[in-house]
């Protein structure tokens, strides 16, 4: 295998690493991408880190990802400001991200040492245990969407296994990346336990590649999976995936609608719908669809659009004009295959990303919005008879992150959150992360889980030490 300093050719392409503001277009600031020796000399750091990081103690780490929480906390506004200004979500949003991602880091850092305690085995002969060991240094490739809570759901769990990270983040929210690799060093971090890479998709290939790395873990869209999960596997690495979803809302006819059309709106329009366990595909009973539709419709349509940075604004703009731009020809696409375009799908008129609050209906299987990730205000909606063709709706997709049920009766809630086919399944609430419940999917929304106690054993070495009698027979 090569390393990154084998490679001096690779000479780093123009930066495409800026902050554009997307309640305006504004460009704010750009970054360079780095050159092949800033990138080796980062990789060398990561490595050379983690023969120390390793030998450190659950309270050493634990005090300096603590200390990062709470400097988070602190400083709550600045950084909720930032990726505003980045990626357009609603300071209000932003501030509860950093809250969030401030107890994500809390929560490794009180709980690592319980989750990676050595188990007693109980073989027929002799002793044993498993214990746990990092694996090294870790490549991670993280999405805009969250900018702070991404990098936060990598950085708790796998620093405090003792890897060591090297950080790839979306080319949109550099000053986000920036200010979270700063937050660890001043939290105490030795350098190279956390490290941001500002490289191109080439380079990553060669983070890949390169011997030093001993995991990759991404989030991101299910183009990025395949091409990162495939590098990954032919060099025999392990990887985690959390890619797309398009996740069902079952509306059950015996729902209490006056407190379900929040959720809807809210798992819907939260983050201005991009958010890959979004409610996407509105799935009504057909006995409770029509009111159910007239009541939501009219619910989307009180939304306030504006600065996301004002209190007063509802409905934000998207991340970045390409997005809006393919969103709009996406849901163009479904009106030329059949579909109903029920409210909005236009880009609004005004400076920025904006997007009107968008419902489609009458989606047939063969329209590509059935299949298709809608990553920002879309509403696809269907009507269906009964639970058991909800149900199979629901399943017939691409995807499988999560979903949610809505009914009074919550044992029939939980029989269908069994059949269904998803990592995750949510009663009478939508799809939500939490520091202590595993998060993560199937089928194409990739494989391995984040948070909880399975979200730090994603790369930990459970060795197994086996003491044997040496005069025992065999
Ligand atoms: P994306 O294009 O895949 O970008 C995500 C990250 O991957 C960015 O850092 C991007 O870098 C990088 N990337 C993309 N292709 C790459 C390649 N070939 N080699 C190396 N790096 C590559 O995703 P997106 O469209 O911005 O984000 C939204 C997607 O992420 C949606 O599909 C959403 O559902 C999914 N998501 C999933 C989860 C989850 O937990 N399951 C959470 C959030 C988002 P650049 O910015 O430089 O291109």
């Amino acid at each position: 295998m090569t390393t990154i300093a084998d490679n001096p050719t690779n000479t780093a392409p123009l930066a495409n690493y800026r902050s554009v503001n997307p309640n305006d277009g504004t460009t704010t600031d750009t970054f360079p991408t780095l050159t092949s020796a800033q990138l080796e000399a980062k990789i060398a750091a990561a490595d050379d880190c983690f023969t120390t990081w390793k030998t450190t103690t659950y309270a050493q780490r634990a005090a300096i990802i603590a200390k990062a929480a709470t400097l988070m906390r602190t400083n709550v506004d600045d950084f909720a400001r930032l990726a505003t200004l980045e990626m357009g979500k609603r300071l209000s949003e932003a501030q509860g991200e950093v809250e969030f991602s401030a107890d994500i880091l809390d929560y490794y850092a009180t709980n690592s040492e319980a989750f990676l305690q050595p188990v007693t085995l109980h073989p027929q002969a002799g002793e044993g245990h498993m214990e746990a060991s990092p694996f090294g240094v870790l490549f991670c490739v993280e999405p805009w969407n969250f900018p702070y809570y991404q990098l936060a759901r990598v950085a708790g769990p796998h620093l405090m296994a003792g890897n060591t990270l090297v950080v790839k983040h979306a080319g949109c929210v550099p000053q986000c990346a920036i200010a979270f690799e700063k937050l660890l060093l001043d939290a105490g971090a030795p350098i190279g336990a956390y490290t941001n890479l500002a490289i191109s998709h080439e380079q990553s290939d060669d983070v890949i590649d390169d011997p030093r790395i001993k995991g990759v873990a991404l989030t991101g869209s299910v183009a990025a999976g395949r091409s990162i999960a495939a590098r990954a596997g032919m060099n025999l690495k392990k990887s985690s995936m959390e890619l797309g979803g398009s996740d069902a809302f079952i509306v059950l006819e015996d729902a209490d609608l006056q407190r379900t059309i929040p959720w809807a709106v809210w798992g819907r329009m939260y983050n201005a719908g991009q958010t890959c366990c979004a409610a996407k595909r509105f799935i009504a009973v057909d006995s409770i669809a029509d009111e159910f539709l007239e009541k939501f419709t009219a619910a989307l349509g009180e939304l306030t659009v504006g600065d996301p940075m004002l209190e007063t604004t509802t409905h934000g703009p998207l991340s970045s004009e390409a997005a809006l731009l393919q969103l709009v020809d996406q849901v163009q696409t479904a009106v030329d295959h059949g579909a109903t375009l029920l409210m909005g799908g236009k880009r609004i008129d005004r400076p920025g990303w904006f997007m009107e609050t968008t419902i489609l209906t009458d989606i047939a299987p063969d329209n590509p919005a059935f299949r298709d990730e809608f990553f920002g205000p879309v509403v696809s909606f269907y009507r269906v008879e009964d639970e058991d063709e909800a149900i199979a709706l629901a399943n017939d997709s691409d995807f499988g992150l999560g979903g949610s049920v809505f009914t009074r009766d919550v044992a029939r809630a939980k029989r269908v959150a069994s059949r269904v086919d998803t990592g995750m399944m949510f009663i009478n609430s939508i799809d939500w992360s939490d520091a202590d419940l595993p998060f993560g999917g199937i089928k194409d929304s990739g494989y391995g889980r984040e948070l909880g106690d399975m979200g730090i054993q994603e790369f930990v070495n459970w060795k197994l030490v086996r003491t044997h009698d040496i005069d025992a027979p065999n």
